[in-house]
């Protein structure tokens, strides 16, 4: 039958950024997801990528295009996706083939509308008359339908390229965004809870490749929770590709804390030697900014004064791509990308089991750094750093890759 997927990035996606390498990269990106299901080949041309399913059967091909599908829209940088009928440039072959093409979404609409692109200009009929002979034949042939202009239930689109037509039924949308990686690499602290996962898709999705750091505390932090960290970044890697993952050993740091400095800093001075710790392993890993899932007033560590406070030991720009979104909002999204479920198992993160009974809501910077003079940490944090473990995740490899 010569079915395909016709990928769209639209123009606006290209903006400030060179045309070669984006398509490059989010034609790389699309061969690495879907090279798990089976083969495929590739062309680009007038921004789309066609993608032909190579199997023997019709029956074959439509099992790889039903499996693709689902794993391209999540692939950011795709504008909208669809599967598509390829026909000859030749009226004949389209309207021969095209009928029985679209008969299920036709049986499954009341109303219709037919629109034609016809970006080969050489193509001799014009896209009105595309549109009303192409929309004479379908009803007639299927009279139980009604054009509507304005709200069809079903759009046929029909397009005239340089090499073939293509017709198709459902244009469906993309994730949008910018392909993983034109942006650069930067670290997400993933903690095990709802916000730095959305975090962590959300500026995937402004095409930063994420590396993942999480800090455990063993044994006041269980194995399990440990493995519901691991478990997201399973699930966050058909949205942000291949991740890379830090557990970064915080038990010490978190008991020399304890036993050496006033207690409504702990949170605070926690967060600052994290913050220090991500930002010396991204360094290490080629990246530029530092991910969080903070947001603002959500938590004591979140105030204004708060964030100043771990800023400070920053050495690269951190994002906050939550900064401004309510719990609701988050939520939403966190349903959507799948994470909300295990971040909703009742394990204890290292930050929870510290947490001080009155936490300074305003801290001040001076008296901050005070607080962590009390014990000098540099000899802990460049242990902690030494002794991370690191491991690549890959889009639906069961066993995660050790290294
Ligand atoms: P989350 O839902 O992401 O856990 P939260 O609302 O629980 O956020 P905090 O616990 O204050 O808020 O954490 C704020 C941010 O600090 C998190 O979004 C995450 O980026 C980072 N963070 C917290 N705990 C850890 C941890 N154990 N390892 C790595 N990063 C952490
Ligand atoms: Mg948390």
């Amino acid at each position: 039958m010569r079915e395909i997927i016709l990928v769209k990035y639209g123009e606006m996606a290209l903006k400030g950024l060179n045309r070669s390498s984006f398509e490059d990269v989010l034609l790389r990106n699309i061969r690495y997801r879907l090279k798990q299901i089976g083969k495929f080949s590739y062309t680009k041309a007038q921004s789309t990528i066609y993608i032909t399913p190579e199997a023997e059967t019709d029956e074959a091909c439509d099992e790889l295009l039903s499996a693709a599908m689902p794993r391209l829209k999540k692939v950011f940088g795709i504008a909208a996706l669809a599967r598509a009928l390829t026909c000859e440039k030749d009226w004949a072959d389209i309207t021969k083939r095209a009928v029985p093409y679209l008969e299920d979404a036709l049986n499954a609409a009341k109303t219709f509308k037919v629109e034609a692109k016809r970006s080969d200009k050489a193509f001799p009929m014009k896209s009105p008359e595309i549109c009303r002979e192409l929309g004479g034949i379908l009803l007639e042939q299927y009279p139980h339908l009604s054009v509507n202009v304005n709200e069809p239930d079903v759009t046929v689109t029909v397009e005239i390229r340089d090499t073939n037509a293509y017709v198709h039924a459902a244009r469906e949308k993309g994730a949008g965004g910018l392909p993983v990686g034109t942006a650069g690499n930067a670290m997400l602290l993933l903690s095990g809870g709802i916000d730095s996962p959305v975090a962590a898709y959300m500026m995937a999705k402004r095409g930063l490749r994420i590396t993942a750091c999480h800090f455990a505390s063993p044994p006041y932090t269980s194995e399990r929770a440990r493995m519901k960290v691991e478990q997201l970044c399973e699930k966050l890697t058909p949205w942000c590709g291949s991740m890379a993952f830090y557990c970064v050993p915080f038990t010490e740091i978190q008991e020399e804390l304890q036993r050496n400095c006033p207690e409504e800093f702990f949170t605070i001075l926690m967060r600052r030697l994290m913050m220090e710790i991500a930002c010396r392993l991204a360094e290490r890993d080629d990246c530029g900014a530092i991910i969080t899932g903070e947001s603002l007033g959500q938590v004591a560590s979140q105030t204004m004064p708060a964030i100043a406070c771990t800023d400070a030991v920053a050495t690269m720009p951190v994002l906050r791509p939550l900064i401004g979104m309510d719990k609701v909002e988050i939520v939403d999204i966190a349903r959507k990308i799948d994470t909300f479920d295990i971040s909703i198992q009742p394990y204890e993160d290292c930050c929870t089991v510290f947490t001080p009974r009155h936490p300074k809501l305003r801290p001040h910077l001076d008296a901050v750094e005070e607080a962590q003079a009390e014990y000098d940490f540099a000899p802990l944090v460049e242990q902690a750093i030494q002794n991370a473990e690191k491991k690549i995740f890959a889009q639906h490899v069961s066993e995660s890759q050790n290294i």
